[in-house]
């Protein structure tokens, strides 16, 4: 039987195209793998995500600015970062399915399996017992503890075999764990291959290896190598951080969940520079803050978590995701890292350039310590997206699809409709569109009866219809309908900005952090 969440996931795709918010990439060529093109919609909600970031970083905090670095960094910076070395996934192909997957996803495929034995265990003790205690539970049952054990036995193997880069070893904890391919159902797998994610191409007209140049996998290089410009120019002391939004490029081995995992994407990463020793207590302090962050927009609590990592990368001494129950499950939405000093110290290594903080308190130099977070701003679209996708069935038998979506996101916040397309109906409304323009983005439509244009605006998202009428032309008043109450209200038009500013407000959704 079909999966009902995988038909929610398939009708939010082919509504997101279906309305102008995301397009496969050169459609006409028939697309190009894991990219994706944003519509007239998506791009005003993308760009609404961005300056909801934007703002919380750089308004809200007096000690981080915004860069815009270039997207092209000198090879060696890459060197530097341990991107040419060490940015690389474990391939391996099913030879029966044709399909390649990522040995180490498909190794944590079992890990999640047994994770989710132990819930059901726990789940099942929790309903028997009063006062059940969760860790005592957990430490003490028999099954809970064998299943424990063997997720230790398996993560240790992996990040032993994957710190070694030793693929034979990673072969064969996929042989000993007994895995098959979810599409063949066969354990024909060929060896394990180390692929670099990033993408080169060469600079200038002279095609020779010394020209390779690579399209930035991460958007916190061009931090790094600004970091002093930035100190100084800025006069800042640390603490301070510094933000960015822009592309990235990862030549992913899997990426078939639409805009969770694409080729090309966009970051929006800030690097806080702390004082060494100091780095866990800000790891914590912005641990906190990003979630504060996400639950703000209101689309449930309960479908964010923590997920601690237990493979920390090179750079990192503590890191843990912030994971969104996302329509395929829980992933990763949002990572917080403790880089430590390894960026910039290791920049200092390859470019020979000091790259310290004179800290005029302590009367010393030191390399900060960093702490970033990094959100992926394709997957907060689509966590938007996802959550505001709602098939509804209305009292009066009918159906409508709404997005609700928070309303400071929405790419329109008003719709002005004009009843019918004469009597001097449009150029009212057209005089109201002229008033409210400047301070939202209106939208205006008259073709259609005001059933279908309201279905339309729900389809897309807008929080508000102005229905403009005859009455409008008598005593200069409208109605505002709400998208998610579909409660309509008659207001005097020199009322409808208060009515609504409140609630489409980037600066309300602001002060709710
Ligand atoms: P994953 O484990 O899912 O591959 P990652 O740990 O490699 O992600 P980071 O390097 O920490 O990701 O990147 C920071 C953020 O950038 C992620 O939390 C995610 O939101 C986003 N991101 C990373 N890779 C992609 C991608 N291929 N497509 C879309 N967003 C991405």
């Amino acid at each position: 039987m079909a999966n009902p969440e995988d038909n929610l996931f398939k009708n939010v795709i082919s509504h997101a195209k279906e309305y102008g918010f995301i397009f496969p990439s050169s459609e006409i060529y028939d697309g190009l793998s894991a990219v994706y093109d944003y519509g007239q919609n998506g791009s005003e909600l993308k760009n609404n995500i961005k300056e909801y970031w934007w703002k919380f970083m750089t308004l809200l905090h007096d000690n981080i600015v915004g860069i815009d670095a270039a997207i092209f960094m000198h090879p060696t910076t890459w060197k530097a970062s341990g991107h040419v070395d060490a940015f690389n996934d474990p391939m391996i192909d099913n030879k029966d399915s044709k399909k390649r997957y990522r040995a180490d996803q498909l190794i944590e495929g079992v890990i999640e399996k047994l994770e989710e034995k132990i819930e059901k265990e726990v789940e099942k003790a929790a309903k028997r017992f009063e006062n059940f205690d969760r860790a005592m539970f957990v430490s003490t049952n028999a099954r809970v503890v064998e299943y424990q054990k063997k997720i230790d036995e398996i993560n240790t193997r992996m990040k032993d075999a994957l710190s070694r880069s030793d693929m034979a070893d990673l072969k064969q904890l996929v042989i000993d764990l007994d895995i098959a391919d979810p599409i063949s159902g066969t354990k024909n797998w060929t060896d394990v291959r180390q692929f670099n994610l990033m993408f080169s191409t060469e600079m200038g007209s002279v095609a020779e290896d010394a020209n390779k140049i690579y399209l930035r996998p991460e958007t916190a290089q061009g931090i790094f190598v600004n970091f002093l410009n930035v100190q100084k120019t800025g006069r800042m002391k640390i603490p301070f951080g510094i933000a960015q939004i822009g592309k990235a490029f990862r030549n992913e081995i899997v990426a078939r969940q639409f805009i969770f995992r694409m080729r090309e994407f966009e970051q929006m990463e800030m690097q806080f520079f702390v004082k060494p020793g100091e780095e866990m207590k800000w790891y914590e302090y912005w641990k906190e803050k990003r979630l504060k962050w996400h639950q703000a927009l209101g689309l449930g609590n309960d479908n964010y978590r923590y997920h601690d990592h237990l493979n920390l990368a090179h750079y990192a001494n503590a890191a843990c995701d912030i994971q969104f129950n996302f329509p395929m499950g829980f992933r990763e939405l949002e990572g917080i890292h403790s880089r430590t000093d390894f960026d910039l110290k290791s920049h200092e290594k390859y470019s020979g350039k000091k790259l310290q903080y004179f800290d005029s308190e302590d009367n010393q130099n030191y390399i900060p310590y960093v702490v970033e977070t990094s959100v992926g701003l394709d997957r907060m679209f689509l966590s938007v997206l996802a959550s505001a996708y709602h098939e509804e069935k209305l009292e009066d038998g009918s159906d409508r699809v709404v997005l609700r979506i928070p309303p400071p996101l929405a790419p329109n916040k008003v719709a002005i409709l004009p009843l019918m397309k004469k009597d001097g109906l449009p150029e009212k409304a057209q005089e109201i569109m002229n008033l409210l323009k400047f301070d939202f983005r209106c939208f205006y439509e008259e073709k259609d009866a005001i059933g279908k244009r309201y279905r339309r605006q729900d389809a897309i998202g807008t929080p508000y219809c102005i229905t403009v009428d005859h009455q409008t032309l008598q005593d200069n008043t409208v109605t505002i309908r709400n998208r998610d109450t579909m409660k309509q209200e008659r207001v005097a038009i020199a009322a409808v900005k208060s009515v609504i500013q409140d609630s489409v407000s980037m600066a309300e959704l602001l002060k709710r952090i």
